[in-house]
């Protein structure tokens, strides 16, 4: 991993959103994991969703829609997010 930005400020945590044609294009809402996947595997993000790691693209910054409920499930600082 080693991605900057959001693992400097919070520790370990990664931002993920199902790819397009997964999912309804209304959920594709980025998502906020506690770990790095394994990979081929299941992850589960903050808000309890659980994803397939193949289903998943990774961003190193907030981008598009967040999931509100990994917001407020996840344990960032007010300023790593916009
Ligand atoms: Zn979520």
């Amino acid at each position: 991993m080693g991605k900057h930005g959001c693992e400097q400020a919070t520790g370990r945590i990664m931002l993920g959103r199902p790819l397009p044609g997964t999912v309804r294009e209304t959920q594709r809402v980025m998502h906020v994991f506690p770990e790095p996947a394994m990979y081929p595997g299941g992850i589960v993000a903050f808000c309890g969703a659980q994803f397939w790691t193949g289903d998943l693209e990774w961003c190193e910054r907030p981008a598009g829609m967040p999931c509100v409920r990994c917001l407020a499930a996840t344990p960032l600082p007010p300023q790593a997010l916009p």
